[in-house]
């Protein structure tokens, strides 16, 4: 059993913890403390002031939510408001320093990379996005050639986005299989989960489901409300229903029923969380063959891979759905994604990290 670690955790700056603002990197931070605390790590978080998490040391920081990367354009220089609750998680960080062996940064922002230079407390920066803008590309050319080891991303194809030659730990994510149950006799419905933002490409899912005419069940937080009801106008008709943002038990409860999750990101989805929560219940996922869901889904054996953008394909692919056998999915994620593996993967890197200092 390696020592005790006092770790740090600076949440994204983007929402609260369970609020779904933070995506998927907020349930990575959820499992991470949860996998960390029972290998007997000290875990603290300092995060956007309302978060919520029971059973851990959580410093709540005021301030204004920092804007989203995906929302801001490729050159857009890095944000820095007045009173951000970013600047002051790192002040906050700053002055307690001392009182952790190691800080692990979950913001997908420039600030904590240009700051990493002026603490003595080494920081492990894990990135949760694919490259979205110039000036984070810069930041972790940075951090690397300064702090090489400690950029951390979810996958391989999520770093092929970023400019070559840096050194990148792989992570992967992982889910609590106690919380999902398997389910082995679906209802005929789909279900979509995420964010509603014009990158997750939810119009193509609720295009599938009118040409099968399977009722789709859509979960995440309203993000972009101008997006969504541009969908709902462009098809009045679709069999689909918005059962709002969901916590992971009342989630899981539904999906479970699902002949299968529809996956229809634009952009390069860094990892995915939803595929592995749907896989633990055993709901085969149809996803575009990009980003993350590329490395997950093992195309006619968990789910199937689909042409991206290619809604004929993703119809193809639904009527195929009871051709995967859904104890086989529950196998791989209990195989490949569980929590004890991921701690012992971040305490390999944190361990690392903090010898080199
Ligand atoms: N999610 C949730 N409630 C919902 C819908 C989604 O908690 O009603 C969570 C889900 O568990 C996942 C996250 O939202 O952790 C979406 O993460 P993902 O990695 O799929 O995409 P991201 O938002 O990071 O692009």
């Amino acid at each position: 059993m390696a020592r005790c670690l006092r770790l740090l955790f600076v949440s994204t700056p983007v929402g609260p913890l369970g609020s779904g603002l933070g995506g998927g990197v907020e349930l990575t931070v959820v499992n991470l403390v949860a996998a960390l605390t029972q290998r007997g790590h000290q875990i603290t978080i300092a995060a956007p002031e309302n978060s919520q998490l029971e059973g851990i040391q959580l410093i709540q920081i005021p301030g204004i939510h920092q804007p989203t990367a995906h929302t801001q354009g490729r050159d857009t220089p890095a944000t820095v408001l007045e009173n951000a609750v970013l600047s002051n998680q790192w002040a906050y960080a700053r002055q307690v320093q001392h009182d952790y062996d190691l800080i692990v940064n979950f913001a997908y922002d420039w600030l904590p990379f240009y700051l990493t230079q002026f603490f003595d407390t080494p920081i492990a920066h894990f990135v949760s996005m694919g490259s979205l803008s110039r000036i984070m590309d810069h930041a972790v050319v940075q951090i690397d050639a300064k702090f090489p080891g400690t950029l951390g991303a979810y996958t391989q194809t999520q770093v092929d986005t970023f400019p070559p030659g840096l050194t990148w730990q792989l992570l992967s994510s992982a889910v609590d299989l106690s919380q999902y149950d398997y389910c082995d006799t679906p209802e005929p419905r789909l279900a979509w989960l995420g964010r509603i933002s014009p990158e997750k490409g939810l119009e193509d899912a609720v295009a599938a489901a009118q040409q099968t005419q399977t009722p789709l069940k859509i979960l995440g937080k309203l993000e972009n409300q101008e997006y969504w009801d541009a969908i709902q106008r462009t098809y009045p008709n679709a069999p689909i229903d918005y059962l709002g943002f969901v916590n992971t038990q009342q989630l899981q409860t539904i999906v479970r029923c699902c002949q299968g999750l529809l996956m229809t990101p634009r952009w390069v989805e860094a990892f995915g969380n939803v595929a592995i929560e749907a896989l633990a219940c055993g709901v085969p996922v149809v996803a575009y063959r990009r980003g993350g869901p590329t490395e997950i889904i093992d195309h006619g054996k968990t789910g199937w891979l689909v042409e991206p953008d290619y809604v004929a394909g993703l119809v193809d692919s639904i009527r195929k759905l009871d051709r995967i056998d859904r104890a086989h999915c529950r196998q791989q994620a209990e195989l490949k994604y569980s929590l004890p593996a991921l701690g012992e993967r971040f305490e390999q890197w944190f361990e690392a990290i903090i010898k080199a200092n």
